[in-house]
């Protein structure tokens, strides 16, 4: 069930996602600080970042790497470890 978020990238309060699209605490910022709209245009941008940099979901530097271009991209708050 979508709720509504005030997207911290758009700041327009609208529908969110139905649920956390990334595990643990990270998933939990996303789902309650970013819009539908922006998460779309997020995998947008995801695709040609993975493209551009040669992503591989199997290498776990590039999971983090890619996790660290979504926070920035959501302006999502930073988080002190991890
Ligand atoms: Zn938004």
């Amino acid at each position: 069930m979508e709720t509504q978020v005030t997207c911290l990238r758009c700041n327009n309060t609208q529908a969110g996602l139905p649920s956390a699209p990334v595990p643990g605490e990270l998933g939990k910022l996303v789902l309650e600080n970013a819009c539908g709209t922006c998460w779309g245009e997020w995998l947008k941008a995801q695709v040609i970042l993975i493209n551009e940099n040669r992503y591989t979901g199997a290498n776990p530097e590039h999971v983090k790497a890619l996790l660290g271009h979504m926070r920035a991209f959501l302006n999502l708050p930073a988080e002190d470890a991890g």
